[in-house]
């Protein structure tokens, strides 16, 4: 008896059993030897040498994906140290054969009765069940899982559906390196299911909003629970070395109070969510009926504007907003901004009767008749101002139309007018879009030769390390940022990351919504192309734009009064001859180059301090001979400013700016005037 027994519970035996019957992986161990027994799937599927592993942690961490890897690790710790006996985590790892999976594991410590410090661990990982249903991003279930779980709805079980949306995600999720804010969106992700009870079920929905089934709930289970995920959000947290505080906002609904299918369901509580957000953000609003009224005026608004489309357009209009170069404020283009005003209804903003125009499918007739009246005046503008762009917005169910290309190409050549003068925004997400059809598109819009513009930068969820892999032509970076970039560091950063950026691969980048000299002014020092906004001019009717813009050359001398230094160099650093001049006009080592590069010159003293052929050869290896990093690891062009003040000021700094053979060189990249070398 006592020989079987042993040899049930030999964990070796025992493991085996569980593994091959359940395809989990399992291990034990004792924490204190650290060594660790693990199920033979386990060695074989994660390439271990052997069963018995001696430090599983460190081997485990390095094949658990990075964005995982903090969130695992503090975890673990809680562990070891005897804060907590249970870990439940989702997480990716990556198995000997290369494949990435996602695992729920769940660990249990037991704690030595005498000292009470951790003593046993026994641990299963269980794959996550994928078959599309798996959001890469976050792990969680997709959309698919919500209506399979939604088809097994029965009156007498209440379950409540509530929709948690992360509160301007879009500031997390810009302004840090490239997929920071997808790693947020896992992080949260992770640790909201961890608060729901297992029942539960939650799913990734839009972007950064989860959608979650609470099988028997109520009124107050849910409102608990959000208090929860409140407490959770009222903290700062660091990931990566960077630091984010965000809120959550949510919708509910409750069933069978409220009836309906699952996607009725989802309705409703996206209109919670949508009031939530509107009164002002982190809080939870169940849906009542009184929303209704909410959508039934959603639809007399539909219903307006789709009689308005059947006799000619009629409420519609055009207004034109210029667009100007940065520096000058000549008139470059201008954007094309519907409007529409109804005796009905009065007049509707753009931002509430596009969405209504995008959901009842009518955007798609109104954007070519848009698209039309932007053609037919610029090609009369086009005579005065022969480089004018007319820069049209372009909704995503547009472009989803099949016919959408050969449409705007019928279009430009039935008003003859050539597509350099045609620009098309659209938002960032169309860009990371999987959809085949949009993608087609856009390849096709690229063939015609029309030029696309990034609509809005910064609001969106693609990140900054992202931007250059976008085939678009400018970056409109979104006025939220230019509002309080004089004062705020952070946006100012922004901005001037986007222009590098984006210059480096040879995009335009304009700023939306200037309001003042001293935004213009912010702007100009940053070396933005384009800008736009009411500082030069509110959005007008054509005849307006015509009188004012077009027919006489805009005379913006009057806005310029405070154009200043950083204009004057950016003057001279377009002039490639003046540049020159300056270099040999220097008993120093000297190389100056323009922001873009497209000017590039140095004297004599460089070349032999380089060691070269001549300036030629400069000119060819410069990108060779410009480290990004030193050998510090650091940054160069960030580097660069606090070297220059020290040469200067000491006449000596140990800079490895340009691979010279002296390495006492110093640079000011970030100021453009770049970069001055001094010999010994
Ligand atoms: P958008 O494409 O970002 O257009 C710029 C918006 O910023 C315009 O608002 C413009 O009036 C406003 N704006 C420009 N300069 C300034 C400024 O200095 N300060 C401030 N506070 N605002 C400024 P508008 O005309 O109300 O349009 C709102 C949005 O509606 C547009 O944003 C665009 O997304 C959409 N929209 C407008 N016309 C069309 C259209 O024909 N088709 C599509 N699909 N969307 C359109
Ligand atoms: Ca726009
Ligand atoms: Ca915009």
């Amino acid at each position: 008896m006592d020989t079987i027994l042993r040899q049930i519970t030999d964990h070796d035996f025992l493991q085996e059993v569980l593994s091959e019957s359940t395809g989990d992986y399992y291990f034990i161990g004792d924490i204190e030897q650290d060594i660790f027994s693990v199920s033979q799937n386990m060695a074989d599927d994660f390439g271990f040498p052997d069963k018995q592993i001696t430090g599983l942690l460190p081997t485990w961490m390095k094949l658990i994906q990075p964005e995982d890897q903090e969130r695992y690790y503090k975890a673990a710790n809680d562990l070891v140290s005897g804060r907590k006996d249970r870990l439940n985590e989702e997480y990716q790892v990556r198995l000997k054969n290369g494949e990435l999976i996602w695992i729920h594991e769940v660990i249990r410590v037991k704690k030595n009765a005498g000292t009470g410090r951790p003593e046993r661990v026994v641990g299963i990982a269980r794959k996550v069940e994928n078959g599309g249903k798996v959001d890469l991003v976050t792990g969680l279930y997709t959309h698919e899982k919500y209506m399979d779980r939604m088809q097994k709805l029965d009156d007498s079980h209440p379950i409540g559906i509530m929709l948690l949306g992360i509160d301007d995600f879009t500031m997390i999720n810009t302004l840090n390196n490239h997929s920071f804010g997808d790693l947020v969106l896992r992080n949260v992700a992770q640790d909201i299911r961890n608060m729901l009870p297992e029942s539960a079920l939650i799913c990734r929905f839009d972007g950064d909003q989860f959608i979650i089934v609470y099988p028997d709930a109520t009124r107050e289970k849910l409102e608990r629970f959000y208090e929860n995920v409140q407490s959770y959000t009222g903290k700062v947290y660091i990931s990566h070395g960077v630091h984010y505080q965000f809120t959550i906002s949510a919708g509910a609904v409750l069933y069978p109070d409220q009836r309906g299918q699952g996607d009725d369901l989802l309705k409703c509580a996206a209109v919670a969510l949508r009031k939530a957000k509107l009164n002002g953000k982190d809080k939870c609003v169940f849906y009542s009926a009184g929303m209704l009224s909410l959508q039934l005026d959603e639809q007399r608004k539909i219903q307006i504007l789709g009689e308005s489309i059947r006799s000619g357009f009629e409420g519609f209009s055009v207004v034109f907003q210029p667009v100007n170069d940065a520096s000058t404020l000549r008139v470059c283009g201008a954007e094309a901004l519907l409007r529409f005003e109804n005796e009905a209804c009065g007049a509707l903003s753009p931002v509430e009767f596009i969405p209504l125009l995008e959901s009842s499918n009518q955007i798609i007739p109104v954007g070519r008749w848009v698209l039309e009246q932007a053609i037919i005046a610029c090609k009369k503008w086009t005579v005065y101002i022969p480089d004018f762009v007319m820069q049209v917005n372009v909704s995503y169910l547009q472009l989803r139309d099949k016919n959408f290309c050969s449409r705007v190409e019928a279009l430009l050549k039935e008003h003859r007018l050539l597509p350099k003068h045609i620009v098309l925004e659209l938002t960032e997400s169309y860009f990371i879009t999987d959809s085949e059809r949009i993608n087609d598109t856009l390849k096709r819009l690229k063939q015609l030769k029309i030029r696309l513009a990034m609509d809005d930068f910064g609001t969106g969820y693609s990140s900054l390390g992202r931007l250059t892999d976008f085939d678009v032509d400018i970056v409109k970076i979104d006025r939220l940022f230019v509002k309080t970039s004089n004062s705020d560091r952070y946006n100012r950063d922004f901005i001037e990351s986007v222009i590098r950026l984006c210059h480096n691969v040879g995009m335009k980048v304009c700023i939306e919504g200037v309001e003042t000299g001293a935004e213009l002014n912010m702007v100009n020092r940053l070396y933005a192309d384009t800008i736009q906004g009411f500082y030069v001019s509110k959005p007008v009717p054509e005849k307006q734009f015509f009188s004012t813009f077009v027919v006489k050359p805009f005379d913006g001398s009057m806005l310029l009064v405070r154009q200043d230094k950083a204009a004057t160099i950016k003057k001279i650093l377009g002039d490639k001859e003046l540049l020159q001049l300056l270099a040999d006009a220097t008993p120093l080592c000297l190389n100056l180059w323009n922001q873009n590069f497209e000017n590039i010159v140095c004297n004599k003293e460089a070349v032999k301090l380089f060691g070269l052929r001549d300036e030629n050869e400069y000119l060819e290896r410069f990108f060779e001979l410009s480290p990004e990093f030193q050998p510090n690891g650091e940054r160069s062009d960030i580097m660069a400013p606090a070297k220059i003040k020290e040469a200067l000021e000491t006449g000596r700094a140990v800079f490895r700016w340009m691979q010279c053979p002296c390495h006492v060189c110093c640079g000011i990249k970030t100021c453009n005037l770049s970069p001055v070398i001094r010999k010994r």
